[in-house]
């Protein structure tokens, strides 16, 4: 198992941008497959995101599904269990690519490559809420 850690040290907690088919569930090549109902979470994709909402994270779901599919898809979530704040539907297929700005050159833009369908056993976003310098 390819293993993917990030530590995070900031004021504020993270917003995790997460695909969904192929990362939370098993992508499917023709869509409506993944929509009778017999869609399960991959391997410990409920626990991460229920561990990254308790901790305040953000988590806005990003995929290629066109939007006529929202209703369907926000089901899904839901029957599942997947706690998220935002879901953006019409990314496209391609590549996705995460742009920020470095304030006192620390990272603020991260990626992580799954293999399709492995779930997210070994991807470990840990969060340090850094102190307050007092002013
Ligand atoms: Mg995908």
């Amino acid at each position: 198992m390819k293993k993917s850690q990030i530590s995070i040290e900031h004021a504020c907690p993270p917003t995790i941008f997460s695909d969904i088919d192929g990362t939370i569930w098993k992508h499917e090549w023709d869509v409506r497959h993944s929509m009778n109902g017999t869609q399960r979470l991959l391997p410990d994709v409920f626990h991460k995101f229920l561990d990254w909402h308790r901790q305040g994270f953000r988590i806005i779901l990003t995929t290629g599904r066109p939007e006529f599919l929202r209703e369907d898809t926000e089901r899904q979530l839901k029957e599942l269990g997947i706690f998220y704040n935002q879901l953006v539907m019409d990314c496209g297929p391609g590549p996705r690519v995460l742009i920020n700005d470095t304030p006192n050159d620390t990272p603020k833009a991260y990626a992580v490559n799954l293999e399709r369908d492995s779930g997210l056993e070994g991807v470990d976003i840990s969060y340090t809420q850094e102190k307050s310098n007092g002013d």
